[in-house]
């Protein structure tokens, strides 16, 4: 141990230094207080052994000194007194002495005194060490507390900047529980149901936004979320704070918790009610425009493209199946001669009251079509000639029986049936057209068939 003695007797300073080497000490010596206190200042000593009373500076001035001095290590402070007086020691005690030696030196009693220095030095270097630790320890703290505090700033700003995101998204979203009490609400849901946030939150979804249909099916929604399902392309529809019907996509999926068990759902929801107008706008456009294509317009009937593709399918089918299949081609008779004294529009008046007089007579499985100007064609699936004759006799008749503002009207018809000897839809079509003329020339209002004409022609050659 390092000992500084301050003693202004020489004799005293020598007989303590002796002693002190020989117990092993590093000795300093000072003649007197100020030198000590210039030499501690120089270099602190853990042990400082002091004469009372010296020139300069005494031991007590000293010792108050060494206290208020600055220094990381402690001093152990030993006053050497002759005095045996209370008070002294009090006054020594509260400038910071620790221990007394009285003079004469007692080897004895120096070794005590050395031995209780160096049991509070060290106790004071292992306090300083576990202070060390402790501070260690207290800084190590104090970083981790830092790094959390940075963590929890982080997740706060990632919290913000999701929610930020969730409420700006242009697509209506929203949260549920496992009860169906709705969490979070968007603004894009806000506009899209017309209810706002104080309005729904923290109640069940089923009070107020999904109704009667709606509550059926967000129901079913949710379960299979619930479930653990993950679901997109949900057709649905939906319906506003004011009743109006949207139709909708929906998409959704579980949330879970830390631990990993669904306790809600997450759904978004993209009206797609424009999109579905207009498809079903132009299904309905499609379907106009479809049967455009297939009817004449003056008279409602199959026009004569429709004519042709039920006829030539017709004849297909009876050809593959051996059955009997009629046509009956009608003409108006002497109907220029009507435009010409009444009219192109009373013809047309005409024209329509033919056609649905022809309707009115024909059976449910013929087809009735307006063949070209004042013709009509009416195809007869699986019908034998002397029937399709009968049809066209009740045609006929009905014509003539019609009452007619202007003049009397009549038809002349051409009846034909599939024979072996017709091979294509053209060729019943020629035959029904020779039976029709002939009808002409035999008088008009009446009904002829290609069998006849045939006839009259072997007859007449
Ligand atoms: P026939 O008894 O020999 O059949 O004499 P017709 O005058 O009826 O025969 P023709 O073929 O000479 O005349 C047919 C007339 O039908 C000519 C045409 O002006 C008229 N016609 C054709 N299509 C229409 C139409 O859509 N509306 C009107 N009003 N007349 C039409
Ligand atoms: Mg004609
Ligand atoms: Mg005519």
């Amino acid at each position: 141990m390092q000992v500084l003695i301050a003693e202004d007797s020489v004799v005293s300073a020598k007989v303590l230094e002796r002693a002190l080497r020989q117990l092993g000490c590093t000795v300093q010596v000072a003649h007197d207080g100020a030198q000590a206190w210039q030499m501690f200042q120089e270099q602190s000593a853990p042990l400082v052994v002091t004469d009372w009373e010296m020139p300069h500076m005494d031991g007590i001035e000293l010792c108050r000194k060494i206290r208020e001095f600055p220094q990381d290590t402690y001093t152990y402070i030993v006053l050497l007194t002759g005095r045996d007086q209370k008070e002294d020691k009090l006054a020594a005690l509260e400038a910071g002495a620790d221990d007394f030696l009285t003079k004469p030196l007692d080897i004895a009693e120096l070794k005590a005194c050395l031995h209780s220095a160096q049991r509070i030095l060290s106790a004071e270097a292992r306090l300083k060490e576990q202070n060390q630790q402790l501070s260690e320890m207290y800084e190590e703290l104090q970083s981790q507390h830092a790094s959390l505090l940075a963590t929890q700033r982080l997740v706060e700003h990632a919290n913000r900047r999701f929610s930020d995101l969730f409420e700006n998204l242009p697509i209506a979203c929203f949260t549920f529980d496992a009860e169906g009490v709705l969490r979070e609400w968007n603004h894009a849901a806000e506009q899209l149901y017309g209810y706002s946030k104080a309005e729904v939150l923290f109640r069940s979804m089923f009070e107020k936004v999904f109704r009667g249909e709606s509550a059926l099916r967000m129901g079913e929604l949710m379960r299979m979320v619930l479930a653990g399902s993950t679901l997109t392309g949900i057709e649905s529809e939906d319906y506003d704070a004011e009743g109006r019907r949207h139709y909708v996509l929906r998409g959704a999926f579980p949330l879970r918790n830390p631990a990993g068990e669904v306790v809600g759902g997450l759904v978004s929801v993209v009206d797609v009610t424009e999109r579905v107008e207009y498809e079903q706008q132009l299904k309905a456009m499609n379907e106009k425009l479809q049967s455009l294509a297939i009817t004449d317009g003056l008279t409602g009937l199959y026009n004569h493209r429709a004519f042709q593709d039920f006829l030539e399918q017709e004849f297909q089918r009876a050809k593959r199946y051996g059955a009997p299949l009629s046509l009956i081609l009608m003409d108006v008779d002497k109907f220029k001669q009507y435009n010409d004294t009444f009219g192109h529009q009373a013809g047309d008046e005409v024209l329509k009251q033919v056609a649905e007089i022809l309707k009115q007579n024909a059976r449910q499985t013929d087809f009735v079509a307006r063949y070209g100007g004042e013709e009509f064609a009416t195809v007869l699936p699986n019908t034998e000639l002397q029937d399709a004759v009968r049809v066209a006799e009740r045609f006929r008749h009905a014509i003539e029986r019609a009452s007619w503002e202007l003049r009397p009207v009549t038809g002349s018809f051409g009846v034909a049936s599939l024979t072996d000897a017709i091979h294509n839809r053209q060729e019943l079509i020629e035959q029904a057209d020779q039976a029709l003329y002939h009808a002409k020339h035999s008088g008009r209002n009446r009904v002829c068939t290609y069998e006849e004409r045939k006839s009259t022609h072997l007859h007449a050659a």
